[in-house]
């Protein structure tokens, strides 16, 4: 990645991003800006190979100390901003950066952890750019400093969204990110022309691989805005191309009326992923505004595995097709035997995407991967007879009710569909006759309202009746993280004396 910034760095002053705010980052000063903090890092001790650990809010800034840490060697090791000062002293001692960057609001609250995990510098950033690491960067020179990596070297240490329990640290390596971002700017089409809408969170794959570094690779542009708020991003979708966002941000887009055919005629593409979007969802924005988005799927460990195609049919409640050198099995739960399609398996994965293992944690990386070296990605799916590869839930989701298994994607799909659900989760909880009961969570649309006894009656019209949940619970909103994924745990604990 750095040696393509560094390529259109110096063809010129291109553009890199804007933000509402006016600023404008050319790459020249991307690429500077980079070498400063790299030549900071350095002299604070960093050497290739050591952690800089960042929990700050987002900003351009944050780009600029990302490529730094990449000039310099040095893995990134980017933390959620919403993490509490007790839950970021795992992370430290688990990692041991060398530098830690935090919010200048939050250093005092971090001095005697950061002593304490034995982190080397404690240095502050901003969202407006202040702080004692911007100012440690003013005074060092922009050249001077690039380390000859190895692909293999490692390029980034990132975090789990710990959905699922506790947070595993991913080594990712240089040609991890790079083959990804080439493979999905070529099956996504990105050129110099094209404008990003950057709404996404940065310490997160999601918006810190794919937005950025496919915008890099192709030499374009992004409008940074610092959050995902409707009105702010419908204010700015008309100087954009392209937006990536979480299934929420479809939803809140739909419920805004702001969101027309007309706003939106001039972008090119929409993609959605980190969690699933559901086939309404798609069914809904395509009626509104005659895009079909572009769902696919990946997460921390693989970046992105499977995408719907740019040309050719975008299927709803799908991910699409594996990418491009990359291998996908829907496989034997036990095994790892390719199963026939039509079939529910394990989505396992194996290509130059995967990484290495995970940090400090030998034992997890081994049982994660088969033999031949593909990796459990924990998820279950299915390809139709097309080739279109659906998610049905995480392995840990799956329902086992009186013996039988329920995908909780299929039920969710079905309720979808009734006129008064926005969004619903399946869960199971522990019953005394059939091991674990299927509940439905839901939440109504805006003006709905959610009848428990109607909505099993309907769903027992299309589902078989162990499928059907044995009961339907309203609730105004689903617990969602900042990446829009149910939290599922959250909902299991909350509802576990349901029936015993
Ligand atoms: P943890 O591994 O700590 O439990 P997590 O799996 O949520 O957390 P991420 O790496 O951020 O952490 O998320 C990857 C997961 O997100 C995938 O394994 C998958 O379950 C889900 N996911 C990503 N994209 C999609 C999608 N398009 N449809 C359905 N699920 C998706
Ligand atoms: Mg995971």
């Amino acid at each position: 990645m750095a040696a393509h910034v560094e390529r259109i760095a110096h063809s010129g002053d291109v553009l890199f991003a804007t933000t509402p705010e006016g600023r404008r980052l050319s790459y020249a000063g991307l690429w500077a800006r980079a070498g400063q903090y790299a030549n900071l890092l350095r002299r604070a001790g960093a050497r290739p190979g050591d952690r800089c650990a960042v929990q700050v809010e987002k900003s351009l800034e944050v780009l600029a100390l990302y490529l730094g840490c990449l000039r310099a060697g040095v893995a990134y090791l980017p933390l959620n901003s919403a993490y509490t000062p007790a839950e970021i002293g795992y992370f430290l001692g688990d990692a041991e950066p060398v530098v830690f960057v935090c919010d200048p609001a939050r250093r005092d609250a971090f001095a005697a952890l950061a002593a304490e995990k034995g982190v080397g510098h404690l240095l502050t950033l901003g969202a407006a750019g202040e702080g004692s690491l911007a100012a440690g960067a003013d005074a060092e020179p922009a050249e001077g400093i690039d380390h000859r990596a190895a692909p293999d070297d490692l390029a980034a240490i990132l975090y789990t969204s710990g959905t699922t329990g506790r947070s595993k640290g991913v080594m990712l390596s240089r040609h991890n990110l790079y083959s990804n971002a080439e493979t999905l700017h070529r099956a996504w089409r990105f050129t110099r022309d094209d404008v990003l809408l950057h709404a996404l969170p940065l310490f997160h794959t999601h918006g810190l691989f794919v937005a950025t570094n496919i915008t890099l690779l192709a030499g374009a542009s992004m409008i940074m805005l610092a959050r995902f708020e409707p009105g702010e991003v419908l204010a700015a979708l008309p100087g954009a191309t392209v937006m990536m966002g979480v299934p929420t941000y479809y939803t809140r887009l739909l419920a805004h009326p702001g969101l027309t055919g007309e706003a939106v005629s001039h972008m090119r593409l929409f993609v959605s992923g980190s969690a699933p979007l559901s086939a309404q969802t798609h069914r809904d924005w395509r009626e509104r505004t005659g895009h079909a988005i572009l769902e696919r799927y990946g997460m921390t460990e693989t970046n992105m595995n499977v995408s719907n195609p740019y040309e050719g049919e975008r299927r709803p409640g799908t991910v699409g097709f594996p990418l491009e050198g990359v291998q996908v099995r829907i496989a034997d739960r036990e095994t790892g035997a390719e199963l026939p399609r039509g079939e529910v398996g394990s989505i396992e994965v194996k290509g130059p995407n995967v990484f290495s293992g995970y940090w400090r944690a030998p034992e997890k990386t081994r049982s994660e991967f088969r033999e031949d070296g593909y990796f459990i990605t924990g998820d279950l799916g299915v390809q139709d007879e097309d080739g279109y590869i659906s998610i049905v839930g995480r392995g840990k989701d799956l329902v086992i009710s009186g013996g039988l298994n329920v995908y909780p994607a299929e039920v969710e799909m079905v309720l979808d569909t009734l006129p008064g659900i926005q969004s619903s989760a399946i869960i199971g909880v522990p019953h005394p006759d059939f091991g674990e009961a299927v509940v439905a969570v839901v939440s109504a649309r805006p003006g709905a309202e959610v009848d428990e006894a109607a909505t099993r009656r309907a769903l027992s019209g299309v589902l078989a009746n162990f499928k059907v949940p044995k009961r339907v619970i309203v609730v105004p909103e689903l617990p969602y993280n900042t990446m829009g994924k149910v939290q599922k745990n959250e909902l299991r604990n909350r509802y576990q004396g349901l029936f015993v």
